[in-house]
């Protein structure tokens, strides 16, 4: 079967995505369909996006070689350096894309929600670059554990405000902000931070996140010659590794292989892999894998990354595995806080812990790979924001 890559006129890819919101949203949620359409097919949008990814973002981001990581596993090695984009992560290519739709909208009032603080932080820095006025929701537990990045959003311009609701934490942030887009979506755009929510949002934030894989493609068949054999990458709401994975859809010889957050068991509660102990359900607006108890409850999920605990996956990500196209596998927080040190001690390169999983699974996908087979590996973001987690998860007083 060819791989479906725009979802159909209602949102889904296949069985999932569609638009599950109040029927209020639902014409804002048609003229951002409208209006993104119009910017993706005018060359005018997209000359200014590039030039912005460019000359603020710092793109193309390097595709850099990892000769000592290769040299332990026997396989050819590629890193995609999304940690060296400004703000440290990839959540600034989708961040940028839809300030600018924002404006085009003719919407000046943008709303984000945010679990660690790296969409938000990227969402308040897109604000103030392109003018418009920010407010970011985050729960009171997220802003505890995360002070610098509220501080630094604030130092942006942003109003953040705490969301007591709940469990305090994203998924809680993601209902106060779709509250506020109830309330005020006149003047307001919602940013979402990841291939989620309802369609647009997966099939958008995808598009706004394939300069990853158009970039990886093009250096990988200069220094190459040719395609990879797999392509890795975390999976948290799935825009990184979708970002990745899209623009290599049509070569059937590349396969994707996605890394959910193990955490620290199989149990229900323990971990975030959707794909390993989540069922079919509706969850914030789409239908999609959900890690949900026996009466359809979603439950609490751990990761000792912020950035891929959530309770369910982008839309695509569950078509792609439902046809066998992309592979996923989980990797523990034991194994991704050994991928930070061999990382950082191989190729000097401390990558946030979201991207240490796909480095801490590599044990087991290079078995896979044949010899001196071609992997590229996305490093998602830096680790700067998560160094003190680590010492403190390795009992290291800073
Ligand atoms: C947010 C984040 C992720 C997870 O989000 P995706 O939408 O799955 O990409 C991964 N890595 C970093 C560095 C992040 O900030």
């Amino acid at each position: 079967m060819k791989p479906q890559t725009l979802p159909d006129e209602k949102g889904r890819f296949g069985l999932y995505g569609g638009r599950y919101v109040p029927e209020t949203l639902i014409p804002a949620l048609d003229e951002v369909t409208r209006i993104y359409g119009e910017a993706k097919a005018d060359p005018v949008f997209q000359t200014e996006l590039l030039r912005l990814l460019r000359e603020f973002v710092g793109r193309p981001t390097q595709l850099t070689f990892a000769g000592r990581l290769s040299a332990k596993y026997g396989r050819r090695i590629w890193l995609k350096r999304e940690d060296l984009c400004h703000t440290g992560a990839h959540k600034i290519n989708n961040a940028i894309g839809q300030a600018l739709l924002a404006k085009r909208i003719g919407k000046k009032r943008i709303i984000a929600e945010t679990g660690a603080g790296q969409h938000g932080v990227a969402t308040a820095t897109a604000c103030a670059l392109l003018e418009l006025k920010c407010r970011v929701y985050m729960g009171v537990e997220d802003m505890r554990r995360q002070a610098p990045n509220v501080f630094r959003m604030r130092l942006l311009g942003t109003e953040v405000i705490g969301v007591e609701s709940g469990t305090k934490t994203l998924k809680d942030a993601v209902n106060e902000a779709l509250r506020d887009w109830v309330t005020n979506v006149n003047d307001t755009h919602y940013i979402i931070g990841s291939a989620l929510g309802p369609h647009p949002y997966p099939m958008m934030v995808r598009d706004f996140q394939s300069i990853i894989g158009r970039e990886a493609r093009a250096q990988i068949l200069e220094k190459e010659g040719r395609l990879p054999d797999a392509l890795v990458a975390c999976v948290g709401g799935g825009s990184n590794s979708i970002g990745l994975f899209h623009p290599f859809i049509p070569d059937t010889s590349v396969r994707f292989i996605g890394v959910e957050a193990g955490g620290i068991g199989k149990l229900l509660g323990e971990h975030a892999a959707r794909f390993d102990g989540g069922t079919y359900g509706v969850f914030q607006g789409m239908a999609s894998y959900v890690l949900q108890d026996g009466d359809g409850q979603v439950v609490g999920t751990h990761s000792v990354s912020a950035g891929l605990d959530y309770a369910s996956i982008g839309p695509e990500h569950a078509w792609l595995r439902d046809q066998g196209r992309a592979e996923y596998l989980r990797c523990s927080d034991d194994e991704a806080l050994r991928g930070v040190h061999l990382l950082a001690e191989t190729e000097g390169i401390i990558p946030a812990l979201e991207s240490a999983h796909a480095i801490g699974a590599l044990d087991r996908i290079t078995a896979t790979v044949p010899k001196d087979g071609i992997i590229i590996v996305n490093v998602s973001g830096r680790g700067d924001k998560d160094v003190a987690e680590i010492a403190r998860k390795e009992g290291v007083a800073l």
